[in-house]
């Protein structure tokens, strides 16, 4: 019989990554009371997996970067969908963020002049990827952790107890968000969370006026994935629940290369750094064949040739980029395409070479992590030969609807930051742009938090117990089903429809029957077993969590149903074009008497200074007619 146990907080963080311990350490910064709840160890988080770098315009590569450049470079790669708010606010604070970082104890790479080294990447017009070798995150990580602790001990000489201000929940996951009234009522606000203890299985209350998600991905809804096992898309399901709404949720970025043998670890990431430091990719007749995949889009920015691409790395000023570096969604596409047409690997990808790039001994230094992947799990050694890669579901730019200022939702005291936010990427991400998000977002997040707080007084929303019970016994449901099927069973057939069925390319019949699929997957999961007790058990939490999974799972298939176009991370094989008239729609979701409702919102439009960044020639590859800036004005 599981237990419960209350607790009091100004502020509840759920998730300990880059986004969810930079607010926690915002809030508490502000004086507030301030619990972080992690699903699994602390320190395990998608953070820390990040290899490639976090990208800012600090410029101390190459002198001409600024954060108009990485807005643009930013704008450019989400396809004209971001919010150009939050890409306005992220490219200005990155460097600060970063520079905030290093003063607090972050090791960065280094230039020959001593600066923070920067690197390259996909999609970005400059070096600008901050990096510790390809373990940035967990850099990040370490540090941010580092900052925990010295505020805790700087508590335990003030309060007498490290964990008086600022308290992790390791191991604990949140089932539910607790609210002061029904879902969508007009005065409904948050009033805290519900989840259990994994090792115990107890359950805990928090009691809290603000609450930040920072729950991060998705990607286990798909089968071959790079995310890891606690990406069930809690946070977004929570927030769905919650009377929160959800943005763009067709836009699910495939990187390109993950792993694709052998079968055990297929879909782990391969970095994006392999690409920016040299590494080209082939298909099985040896072809370099990027240069057949360069959209009219990015026409003028990358080169026509081999000659030209390989003199990119020595000479950028008078040499166009190599394909290779294209933003993901595009190498994505080609990969896709070359396997599709028989010039895959013996395994499904394409080669990924960098040894005839780099001599044995950088690549070790550039890619430890790497080298040491392919040797341990594939037997590959990346100093003598390619890596055989392939499209991976890695990343969802969908996520809460969020104020970009403050990341408040639509439910006052719900707040989101990092993966789970949406807006931020459009349709797609460039690389490293994740880990500047967390950190600017992230802050943004506590402060938004600490100031609803303080506008609210000695106020707080009350928790009703009635609802502490219904949720206590809706946990332990799975063990009372009889008759209920094997979680496990369940979860690979849902990660099995939308991989065959809403996966890189996509069709209005295969999603509608993915749709069918998922609806009779829901009485099946409604019904689910759970073996054994409550004390350590992941066949129990998987039944928890696959009720996210598929309400997360149905709000992709619905909005890349709707979305009657391709852009960045949606391609749909029966609407090829990019449409200026569909770019001008978000799609909102909401969850209305348990069921996903889905309406079109106008986009922002971009302010005219930022809209000068651009020339009109390449605006007009986006925008309608309309929206054009008028033709006689001067290019910036
Ligand atoms: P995460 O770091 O994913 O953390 C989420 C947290 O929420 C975890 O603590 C988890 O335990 C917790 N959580 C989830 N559900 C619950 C729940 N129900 N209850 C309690 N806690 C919960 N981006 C870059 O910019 N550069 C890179 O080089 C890069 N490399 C990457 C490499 C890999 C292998 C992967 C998978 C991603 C990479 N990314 C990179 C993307 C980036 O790492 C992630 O998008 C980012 O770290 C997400 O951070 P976050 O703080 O939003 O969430």
């Amino acid at each position: 019989m599981s237990e419960t146990t209350r607790h009091s907080y100004d502020v509840v963080v759920i998730g300990a990554g880059g986004a969810g311990l930079r607010a926690a350490i915002e809030a508490r910064q502000q004086g507030k009371r301030t619990a972080v709840i992690s699903k699994s160890l602390f320190g395990k988080a998608h953070t820390v997996m990040a290899e490639g770098g976090a990208a800012a315009a600090l410029g101390n590569v190459n002198s001409s970067d600024h954060w108009k450049i990485h807005f643009r470079d930013t704008i450019r790669g989400g396809k004209f969908m971001n919010n150009p708010r939050m890409a306005e606010l992220h490219a200005k604070e990155a460097p600060e963020r970063i520079l905030e970082l290093e003063y607090w104890g972050a090791l960065f790479d280094r230039t020959p002049q001593g600066r923070i080294s920067q690197r390259n990447f996909g999609g970005h017009e400059y070096p600008r990827l901050a990096h510790v070798g390809d373990r940035t995150g967990l850099e990040m990580i370490r540090t941010l952790q580092q900052r925990v602790v010295q505020l805790q001990q700087a508590d335990a000489a003030e309060f007498g107890h490290p964990e008086a201000m600022l308290k992790v929940f390791a191991e604990t996951t949140v089932t539910e968000l607790l609210l002061d009234g029904e879902p969508g009522g007009e005065d409904t606000r948050i009033a805290g969370a519900f989840g259990y203890v994994r090792e115990t299985g107890d359950y805990l209350v928090f009691e809290a006026p603000a609450v930040v998600l920072a729950t991060g991905g998705i990607g286990r809804s798909f089968k071959v994935t790079s995310n890891s096992w606690e990406y069930t898309g809690d946070g977004h399901a929570l927030a769905l629940r919650a009377g929160a709404t959800l943005l763009n949720m067709e836009f699910v970025q495939f990187h390109p290369t993950g792993m694709v043998w052998p079968p055990s670890v297929k879909g782990i990431l391969v970095t994006e750094s392999v690409r920016g430091d040299g590494g080209v990719l082939r298909n099985s007749e040896g072809r370099r064949f990027m240069f057949d995949y360069v959209p009219d889009v990015f026409r003028d920015h990358y080169a026509e040739s081999e000659e030209e691409a390989d003199g990119w790395y020595a000479d950028p000023a008078s040499h166009r980029r190599p394909p290779e570096l294209l933003p993901r969604d595009e190498v994505a596409r080609a990969i896709n395409n070359e396997v599709k047409q028989g010039r895959g690997s013996p395994h499904g990808g394409v080669f990924l070479d960098v040894s005839t790039r780099l001599p044995a001994e950088e690549i070790m230094r550039r890619l430890p992590s790497m080298h040491h992947q392919f040797k341990e799990l594939a037997d590959v050694d990346i100093t003598a030969g390619p890596m055989e890669v392939g499209p991976t579901c890695h990343y969802v730019m969908g996520g809460v609807e969020v104020d970009p200022d403050t990341g408040a939702s639509l439910v006052p005291g719900l707040f989101a930051a990092g993966e789970v936010a949406g807006g931020m990427h459009g349709s797609n991400r460039l690389g490293g742009n994740s880990l500047s998000d967390l950190l600017v977002f992230g802050r943004r997040c506590g402060l938004g938090a600490a100031s609803y707080l303080d506008g609210l007084g000695e106020e707080r929303p009350a928790v009703d117990s009635d609802v502490i019970e219904r949720l206590g016994a809706e946990a332990a449901a799975p063990f009372e089903h009889e008759a209920g099927e094997n979680p496990y069973q369940l979860q690979q057939e849902i990660q099995q429809t939308m991989n065959d069925l809403v996966g890189i390319i996509r069709r209005g019949p295969e999603m509608e029957q993915a749709l069918e699929s998922l609806d009779k997957l829901r009485e099946r999961v409604a019904g689910v077993r759970a073996e054994g007790d409550t004390v350590y058990n992941p066949g129990w939490h998987l039944t928890l969590d696959l009720r996210n999974m598929l309400l997360v799972s149905e709000a992709v298939a619905r909005a890349a149903l709707e979305r009657q176009e391709s852009r960045g991370g949606h391609t749909r094989d029966d609407h090829p074009a990019m449409s200026a008239e569909w770019r001008r729609s978000n799609l909102v979701l909401s969850l209305r008497e348990d069921r996903i409702r889905l309406r079109r919102q106008p986009l922002d439009t971009l302010r005219p200074d930022l809209m000068e960044l651009f020339d009109r020639e390449e605006l007009g590859k986006y925008l309608t007619e309309e929206e054009l800036p008028p033709a006689d004005r001067s290019d910036g």
